[in-house]
């Protein structure tokens, strides 16, 4: 008998040639007070203005405003932007899928750094074009590495600065050089996620390049500092012209009401952002010290969360201290898709979660 030939519907080469992203864990194994240290989020939460903002919203019969006016304007009243230039998405990670569905197609390319953000790489698949791995230097994004591989091809340069998971970051003056080797036709998109942790002369996230050209993009959460992740608001700054194509493709009502009025209370209350800075900035110290003490190596960091990295000695590797760290209640995230086989990494959490991590893994490495 002949087999019968299944017909189905099949996706895309490039749709099928994504490996699914996986969250952060959320939940430890055994019955200990939990902290969440998996995904980068916030240990201060969210302004209680913007949950103030989101709890007033119950008209749930009307749709959005889909243009979110609220938040744009909230938002270029705050960074000191033309609300025109902005555009507001599900996230950032929408943003980004936006840029790359509207600019890539069969046979563009677009490039990301070998530990760079792994939605790059779905976004650019997804679009059906070919991901180019620029390799980094000491964990950090090499700008000239970036430009040997541009070619005619090269549509699209992402950029995190810094960058997840690594928590590395290239000053302005790297950024405007690598903006200017690139083809006045090739985007580059900053994704300045954690740009408010940053504390450097050297660092800017972008505002004054994209204000000044035609083809550079900075996006821009409020599931970070603000500590919003689970409304899902994230924001890019573009030319006009790029901003126009983003809003033609996007969904009409992208933006829900709840995730419009609460970013626009949370960026308005800049004095909660400085608290959590400066929890950030006392605490990121403290626990690469502790690691260091502790004898591991950790990548400079200039977000809120750090890299390390474990010894090569069986049974002392980065997979046990998971599962040790989870047993205690200690969720930190395992990076082997980010090519990173024996290291975790760590959001600075509160004082008492910081000192927790600490305390087993100094148990764990006995
Ligand atoms: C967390 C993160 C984002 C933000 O994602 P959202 O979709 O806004 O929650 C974007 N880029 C990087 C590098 C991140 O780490």
């Amino acid at each position: 008998m002949m087999e019968e030939q299944i017909v189905r519907p099949v996706a895309r080469a490039g749709v099928l040639a994504i490996d699914p992203y996986i969250p952060g864990k959320a939940k430890a194994s055994g019955g200990h007070k939990l902290h969440k240290l998996s995904s980068n989020e916030s240990p201060l939460g969210a302004s209680p203005k913007a949950l103030e903002a989101y709890r007033s919203i119950s008209d749930l019969q009307y749709y959005p405003d889909g243009s979110a006016t609220l938040l744009r304007e909230a938002i270029g009243e705050v960074y000191g932007l033309n609300p025109q230039r902005i555009i507001c998405g599900c996230g950032s990670d929408e943003v980004l899928s936006l840029l790359a569905y509207a600019y890539l197609g069969e046979g563009d390319e677009a490039i990301y750094t070998t530990h760079g953000f792994l939605v790059y790489k779905i976004a650019i698949h997804a679009a059906g074009a070919t991901p180019v791995v620029a390799p980094e230097k000491k964990l950090t994004t090499d700008v000239d590495a970036i430009l040997e591989r541009v070619t005619e091809k090269t549509k699209m340069v992402f950029v995190a600065n810094p960058n997840n998971p690594t928590g590395t970051y290239i000053p302005f003056d790297e950024v405007k050089r690598l903006h200017a080797g690139l083809p006045k036709s090739c985007i580059l998109v900053l994704d300045a996620a954690y740009a408010e942790y940053v504390r450097r002369n050297d660092y800017q996230a972008g505002i004054e390049l994209v204000a000044n050209s035609e083809n550079v993009v900075m996006t821009r959460t409020f599931s970070k500092v603000y500590g919003l992740p689970a409304l899902r608001v994230g924001w890019a700054y573009g030319p006009e012209h790029m901003i126009d194509a983003l809003n033609r493709i996007r969904g009409p009502f992208n933006m829900n009401s709840a995730a419009i009025a609460a970013g626009a209370a949370a960026v308005r209350d800049q004095s909660f952002v400085e608290q959590s800075v400066s929890h950030n900035s006392e605490w990121l110290p403290w626990v690469v010290d502790e690691m260091t003490k502790l004898g591991l190596d950790v990548t400079p960091s200039v977000g809120n969360f750090i890299l390390i990295h474990f010894p090569d000695e069986q049974g002392k590797r980065a997979a046990d201290a998971d599962a040790f760290l989870l047993e205690r209640g200690c969720v930190l995230r395992q990076v082997k898709a980010y090519g990173f086989d024996n290291a975790l990494r760590m959001s600075i959490g509160s004082e008492e979660a910081n000192r927790d991590v600490v305390a087993v893994l100094a148990e764990f490495l006995k």
